[in-house]
């Protein structure tokens, strides 16, 4: 019986030492949560405003014939065709250079 006593003692023993052993094991260190990289947007985004009438080979900005509010501009410049209801600057029929000129300014085709 004795030894019985003896052997369930070094076995209780033995598993205080586990336990123990287990309750001071270090805990695996929490690593910081790493901060979110924050994504490189560009500050200013690229808008190209295709500005370009291809009916009338002029800048859509200034086209009298898309946009007829623009007419009253012109006029009150005194830049105006009467004869063919133009901007004088865009009348290509009374300035024949006038064509290549807004044709070199005309968006190249992909
Ligand atoms: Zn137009
Ligand atoms: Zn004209």
């Amino acid at each position: 019986m004795r030894m019985k006593l003896d052997l369930h003692s070094i076995v209780g023993l033995l598993l205080c030492c586990v336990f123990a052993a287990c309750e001071k094991a270090p805990k695996a260190k929490e690593k910081p949560a790493p901060a979110p990289e924050t994504p490189k947007a560009p500050l200013i985004q690229k808008a190209e405003i295709a500005d370009w009438c291809p009916e009338h080979t002029v800048p859509e900005s200034i086209c009298t014939r898309c946009n007829s509010s623009l007419i009253a501009g012109f006029q009150a410049k005194g830049d105006w065709c009467k004869e063919h209801g133009l901007p004088e600057s865009q009348c290509f029929t009374c300035h024949p250079d006038l064509k290549a000129k807004f044709e070199a300014m005309a968006p190249k085709k992909k």
